[in-house]
This record gives structure tokens, sequence and C-alpha cells, in this order.
């Protein structure tokens, strides 16, 4: 039920009294009604209809004003209804049910003069068990929708429920895949970097990310706080694991448990096998099982040429475009290619850059480096003296300071919620407020930590040159020698990128190198 209407609500007023309960003091109608007008004035409501009753009791069904009341309520005539106490309303658990669930259903709010409803043993059942029926109300249409959509699937047609498998589009008519080519591209991606690179899929999440990918959920699912949808581990792995993309088609293998829940895979013997053909392949064969094996094992398979370590990963961009390059093995030699040949806009034009040839290259550069280690030295000395970043650490201190303001606010906030328990207390624009300052915190908390993680960045920044240097110290006579892990370190602590289009190099190193000032290029 909305409640941030900001219109004034119609308030419709519903009074009862019993023939014999008539006299009763502060049950006569008007004394109700009174009541009634009172507090809907307390809370800006505007009054409208006001339905009444008299009976004696025994007629519980046959009471003309509920009747009228109930049809303005579905008509939505009224907003708001207020009755003096829930015992007005109806004696009967199950009649104020039916009305609950009348009100509840059309969005109408029920309000109390003398009690909240929810305070009440009657009015809490109700809700509940209302909630329960409408749960499985929803319960019935989803089965209701799932036999129709495994009846598709048994006469050998793709059903046209939920998303699109990204990668493809439905063809409705044929009941048949295809290949969605800006999105297969991203499907090859994803496969050959967890099977021939190694990437774990919580990296590969964070690299899609940073990318600028649109995740499969993007422009299908929208988040009320304004977050954009992310490509996230599970997302990966599910697709990762799926058949389809080595042209498999395999249906009915989750079951959702509901909206929100998680999915539950089904026992094989429930599994539907479509025609071959119903799904064209994106990746081969190979490639899928070399993936599966690596999820399994959490290894590299050796057994090609390929699979072999890539010193610059996640180092070099495209100098057409600026996006990341990826690794992407190309008949057993290592490439890296622009990662836009798999982004929605198109590819960028850049080609595609010899992995052999550019790594050789950075290596030499990082080798004068390390054979003159003075510029290290200097370096190490220059960044401790300078200490940590002077704008970083004033915008923490300025962020420790609102996460500071806003948690007093939130606890002030409770504090008063928590005491208060009168009537006319602004409940729901407490909630509200309470609900904004713990958004801002959150967001602030965030920040904090992203901030206290780059200022640690850079002091392990410091110690990796400075343990490079003693490195160096003691092999420089032996650099060739020198292992993947050795190399990949140095080229973490002396390289900040390497731009790249086909056989033109440029190289931006992380320290300053002499007159170069760190920039190295290179063309043929
Ligand atoms: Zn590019």
């Amino acid at each position: 039920m909305s409640r941030s209407n900001p219109l004034p609500q119609v308030a419709a007023i519903y009074c009862r009294v019993s023939t014999t309960a008539q006299s009763e003091e502060g049950t006569s109608l008007a004394s109700q009604e009174a009541a009634c007008r009172a507090y809907a004035e307390a809370r800006g409501y505007a009054v409208g209809p006001i339905f009444t009753d008299v009976h004696s009791g025994a007629d519980l069904f046959r009471r003309d004003g509920m009747a009228d009341l109930l049809r303005a309520i579905k008509q939505r005539e009224v907003g708001i209804v207020i009755a003096y106490a829930l015992d007005r309303l109806s004696r009967s658990q199950i009649h104020f049910g039916l009305i609950y669930s009348e009100a509840d259903h059309a969005g109408v709010p029920i309000e109390l003069v003398t009690e909240k409803l929810d305070d009440t043993p009657v009015g809490r059942f109700v809700m509940a068990a209302n909630s329960f029926s409408a749960e499985i109300e929803r319960e019935k249409i989803r089965e209701r929708s799932l036999r129709g959509k495994k009846t598709r699937v048994q006469s050998g047609k793709i059903h046209n429920h939920s998303a699109e498998l990204y990668g493809f589009r439905r063809d409705k008519d044929r009941g048949v895949r295809t290949v969605y080519t800006p999105e297969a591209g991203i499907v090859q991606r994803i496969f050959a970097a967890v099977a021939y690179e190694g990437i774990t899929i919580r990296s590969l999440a964070r690299d899609l990310n940073s990318d600028g990918v649109p995740a499969p959920s993007e422009g299908k699912r929208t988040y009320k706080d304004g977050r954009v949808c992310r490509w996230n581990p599970s997302t990966l792995y599910r697709m990762l694991a799926d058949p389809s993309y080595k042209g498999d088609t395999v249906l009915w293998r989750h079951r959702s448990r509901g909206a929100g829940k998680m999915w539950q895979l089904r026992d094989e013997g429930e599994w539907i096998r479509l025609p071959e053909g119903t799904t064209p392949p994106i990746v081969t064969a190979e490639l899928w099982a070399a993936a599966q094996e690596r999820l399994r094992t959490g290894t590299v398979s050796t057994t090609r040429n390929a699979d072999r370590p890539y010193l610059l990963r996640g180092l070099i961009y495209c100098s057409v475009c600026g996006n990341r390059m990826y690794t992407c093995p190309e008949h057993g030699r290592p490439m890296y290619r622009c990662s836009s040949r798999g982004k929605a806009l198109g590819a960028c034009g850049g080609k595609r850059v010899n992995g052999d040839a550019v790594e050789s290259w950075a290596w030499s550069q990082i080798e004068t480096i390390l054979r003159d280690p003075s510029t290290i030295i200097a370096e190490v000395e220059r960044r401790r003296q300078r200490g940590p970043d002077a704008a970083l650490q004033s915008n923490r201190d300025a962020t420790a300071r609102l996460l500071a303001k806003l948690e007093k606010q939130r606890e002030r906030l409770i504090r008063r919620y928590a005491d208060a328990d009168d009537d006319s207390f602004p409940w729901e624009l407490v909630e509200r407020e309470v609900a904004r300052v713990e958004s801002e915190r959150r967001t602030a908390q965030a920040l904090l930590a992203d901030i206290d993680a780059r200022l640690g960045e850079q002091e392990t920044a410091i110690v990796r040159l400075d343990s490079l240097r003693t490195y160096c110290d003691r092999v420089s006579a032996n650099l060739e020698h020198a292992d993947f892990a050795t190399r990949r370190n140095a080229v973490e602590a002396l390289i900040e990128r390497v731009d790249a289009n086909g056989r033109d190099w440029t190289l931006i190193g992380s320290i300053p190198t002499g007159e170069s000032v760190g920039v190295v290029s290179h063309s043929s």
C-alpha cells in the first residue's frame, strides 16, 4: 500500500451501532463520527463519504452501509477507511477478513481511531492470513503459466517465457534461438577467459563491469535506488554451465523458487532435450568442456600451446578506443584484442596485438630499469617523502565527518521513533527519514572504504617498489631467467599501462625513468 501520496487523502468514515448497545457511552453514531473526523483532521485527510449501519448483531452480512463502503473501496473512490475501533467494522474475524482483503486489494488502508490495526490480535491475524492467501494465489498463477511453458517445450519448441538467454534471441514462430552477435562476442570472451586464461569468475565480473559491458539484465530490470545492473559471479557461473552455448538445447534444468529467490537445478531425469539446431553454438564443444574442467577443478588445463599466462593482462588498452584489451589465443598464438569487439556499439577497428611480440618488447623496457635500479631507489625515496595523497587524505577526512554526522542523525531518529507511543506521531514521515539517512550512511561508508583501499594501494605500491629494488640488487645479472611470477610482479610495479594497436605500442611507466618520464613508444 502506498502512503506517500502528497495530495490530501479522501477518507471514508464508517460507523456502526447495534440496537442493543445503542445507549452505551462512546459508541453512539454521533460520537464515533466525531472521533473519526478529529482523527482525519489531525492527519490532514479530507473527509469524504460517511457510511453508517444500525443493526441487531445477527444480520452480519446484511449491512447496507458496509456494502456501500465496499463498493466505494472497489471503485477506489476513497483513499483511506477510518473507523472508531476494530469491533465497529465487524465483530467477526472472518467478516473482517473479507473487508480487509477487499481494501488491501484496492490499496486502501484501514485506520482505527482507538488502536493501531496491527496492534490488535485480530488485525494481525487477518493481515497474515490475507498475505498468505495472496501468496497462494500467486503460486497458482505461476503453476498455470509453468504448465503452458512445459507443454510448449515438450512439443520441441523454445518457450517464450522469461528473459532471453544471453547471446541469443528467440525466433518465436519457429521456436528456435538465433545468435545475437553483439552478445555472442562477450560469451566467447567469457568462456576463453575462464578456460584458457584461468581468470576467476569474480575478477572476470569485475573486468566486464570496468570495461562497461552491459550486464545481461540491463534494461530488463530496474532498481528503485538507481543502481545499475552489473555482472556478478553467479550470473557468469550459470552462463558457463549452460550447455546451450555449445549448441545443446536442454531445457527444464532449473526450477525457480519464486521471484527473487534462488534457482535450483532439477534432477537430470526432468531435463528436456530439444533437437539439434534449436540453438546454434556460440563456442566450440572443446572450449565449453575446458571451461567446465576449470570450474570443476579450479585449474587451467595445460594441453594447448595457447594456455600460457599473459604478462600484460589487465594492463593493456586499445589505443584506438581506449577500451581494455583481453587475451584471446588464435591458432595457438597468444593475442590481445580490443574488448570493443564484443560490445553492442560495435568494434572500433583497432588491430589485434601479437602477445609474444608486445610482451618481449615491454619486458625489455623493464629490464633496462631493473639493470640500473637507481631510478627505483629514487622513486621510493620520492614517494616516501611525499606521503599519502593529500587530496585523497582530505577527502577521507570529509567523508569520515559526514559519516559520523549521519550516524548521530540516525541514532537520534531511532531514539525518537522508539519513545513515541502517541497516535498523532508522524510514523510515515519518520520511517521515510530513517530510510533516507540509512541510505546516505551506506553510501558514505562505501566511499570511505574505497578511499581507504586506495590509500592502502599507494602504500602497497611503495612496498612493492622497495622489494623490487632489493630483488634487482640480487638478480640483475640473471634477469633473463626470471620466472613468470617474478616478471608479472615487476610488470605490475613498473607499468601503468600499455596502449596498443597492431604493431604500435606505447608503454607508460609508473615511475619516471630519466628524460623519457616513463613513456616509451614502439612502432613498426
Ligand atoms: Zn578499440
